[in-house]
Parts: C-alpha cells; sequence; structure tokens
C-alpha cells in the first residue's frame, strides 16, 4: 500500500533513543487517513513514537463492506529501503510489481516484498471479490547494510501457527515459542498474529531485548492489563520475558517486535533514505520512469509522486 498524504513532510525514524528500555504502556491514537475511498488509521508512524524495532509503518483498515465498491486500489507506486508486509483479516487483493511478480493474497497469507534499491507494485481487490475487507499495512526498515538488497517478492500461504488454550498465533516473520516464519528479515525482529478465543487468558513468550508494540484488529482485549478497543495500539517497551494477553470476546491482535533499530532514517512518501539529496533522486528517478521498473499487467496511469516539502528536515526528539 502507499502513503497517499498528498502533502508528506520528512520524517527522521529510528535511533536507539527512540526505544524504551523497560516495560511501559503508551497507547497510541491512531491518525485517520484517507487511500482512495478507504479509510485507514495509521499507528506508525505516531506523534509519540515513530518505530517499533524495524516497524516503521502500520495502516490497520476495515472491516469495510465493499460489496459494491472496487474496494482496494492502489495504482503503481515506488518503495525503497524498506519490506512491506501485507495481512488480510478478510478480502482478496492482487498483487503486481516491477519484478513481475502477480499473486492474489488471501486472509492469514503473508505477502512480504522487499524493495532494496527500488521497486513498484499496486495492489487492488479482486473481481469479483469478498464482501468484507479487513487487514493492514506494514513496513519493516532495511538496515544499511541490506538496504541495496536485490528486489524480491515473497508469498507465504502456510506459515507456521503456534497454538495454546485460548490462542492460536500465526508468526508471520521472526519466531514466537521456537515456530519460525519462512519470510526473509534483515533485522532481528517479530510479527505474529494472535487469534483469542473469548475468555482467553494466556501468557505469551516475548523476548527481553527486543520492544514490542500490540494493534487490536478486532474484539476487545487486555494486553498487559491495559484495555484495547479494534483499531487501537498499545506501545509496550522491552524488558519483558512474557506477554499477559486476556480475550473479553473473540479477538484478534497483531504483535510486532524487535531489536530497537539503531540507525537514523528519513522516511517521505513511499521512500526511506538516509539523507534528503537521496530521496530527491528517487523522486526523480520514479517520476522519469527509472531504476523502479514497470508494473506489468496493470490497466491505468502510475501514481505520480507529491511535492518535496519546501521545508528541509528537521531532527525531532523521541515524543515529537
Ligand atoms: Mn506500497
Amino acid at each position: 500500500m502507499s502513503d497517499l498524504d498528498l502533502k508528506p513532510g520528512f520524517r527522521e525514524c529510528g535511533g536507539r533513543g527512540d526505544a524504551s528500555g523497560r516495560p511501559v504502556r503508551e497507547l497510541l491514537d491512531p491518525r485517520e487517513a484517507s487511500l482512495g475511498r478507504t479509510v485507514v488509521r495509521r499507528l506508525l508512524p505516531n506523534l509519540g513514537r515513530r518505530m517499533v524495532g524495524a516497524w516503521c509503518f502500520v495502516d490497520h483498515y476495515g472491516p469495510d463492506d465493499i460489496a459494491d465498491e472496487p474496494g482496494m486500489q492502489v495504482p503503481p507506486h515506488p518503495h525503497m529501503g524498506l519490506q512491506t508486509v501485507s495481512w488480510l483479516h478478510e478480502g482478496e487483493v492482487l498483487h503486481r510489481d516491477s519484478v513481475g511478480s502477480v499473486r492474489v493474497l488471501r486472509p492469514r497469507q503473508l505477502g512480504l516484498m522487499t524493495s532494496g534499491r527500488g521497486i513498484a507494485h499496486s495492489e487492488q481487490s479482486t473481481v469479483p471479490h469478498p464482501r468484507l475487507l479487513h487487514g493492514a499495512q506494514l513496513w519493516v526498515a532495511l538496515p544499511d547494510v541490506h538496504r541495496n538488497a536485490v528486489p524480491a517478492f515473497e508469498h507465504h500461504a502456510d506459515l507456521p501457527v503456534v497454538t495454546a488454550p485460548g490462542l492460536a498465533a500465526t508468526v508471520l516473520l521472526g519466531a514466537v515459542d521456537g515456530a519460525v516464519s519462512p519470510g526473509t528479515t534483515y533485522t532481528p525482529l517479530v510479527g505474529a498474529d494472535l487469534a483469542l478465543t473469548d475468555g482467553a487468558d494466556v501468557r505469551l513468550p516475548v523476548e527481553r531485548d527486543f520492544e514490542y508494540a500490540v494493534l487490536t484488529m478486532s474484539g476487545v482485549t487486555e494486553v498487559d492489563g491495559v484495555r484495547l478497543a479494534p483499531g487501537s495500539m498499545l506501545y509496550l517497551g522491552s524488558g519483558r520475558t512474557e506477554l499477559p494477553l486476556r480475550a473479553l470476546g473473540d479477538a484478534g491482535l497483531l504483535l510486532l517486535g524487535g531489536e530497537p533499530f539503531e540507525e537514523k532514517l528519513i522516511m517521505w512518501w513511499n521512500l526511506i533514505g538516509r539523507t534528503q539529496e537521496e530521496i530527491t533522486e528517487a523522486r526523480e528517478a520514479w517520476m522519469s520512469g527509472d531504476r523502479f521498473g514497470t508494473v506489468q499487467g496493470y490497466d491505468g496511469v502510475p501514481m505520480p509522486a507529491p511535492a518535496l516539502p519546501a521545508t528541509p528536515l528537521k531532527p525531532r526528539g523521541r515524543t515529537r
């Protein structure tokens, strides 16, 4: 998916100072953004927190009834310096990219695209498509040593699932309780879908050195004693070896975690770089049809890049 903000500013992210070295419970308010006719709730980057491990972008959308709508319609757009993670609870999305991938993504299947230096993709609801669309779109920042990795797309339909009474944890990336995702990662991190049944009361083993956040996709839960409604995200910091989870009704959570990301990044639109010059160059490359390749088979016009902000990047502190 794409950052469709018409006037995106430069955002500086990362650095260990952004992470909490101890357990905390910080509720992150979503910011509504529109993606065509779809309203998404943006949890990262957030005014109060910009990254969780290498996770640097989290949009939650739906569940939306799109029976009489085109649904998701995101034209070709570029990415640089990151991996995109597509995760559905409901619906079907057709992914096409400039390395020739054409795949239909279905609920609880991992769509993982590594941009490296440059890739382009489109995302569309299938025709016909299921009535409901519900999912999350996430980005993982690539570390400097791997950010020029060969662009690639992985589709993993058969992910490991860890079960306990009341819990089924599907491992998107990294590992949970010894079960390892086949998805390629470039920093120590984890992403897991936690399906809880009504009345579940479990303690999930977690890594002491990772920082974590939990997004509630559906249902009402209590995470480390904090009640979460659908669409809200709780930042947890680090320093835990287990995470208490309770479900008040059936619920679906997304657990995101990782080693605090040490490097400073500049995020602008759909691009991640280290300098403004790099971002400016990448924008020009996209607009002139260089570097990012062509999304074959997409019927329509690629997404133009927005204008660069007039004001230079102002480094910001931890909470603003
Ligand atoms: Mn995208």
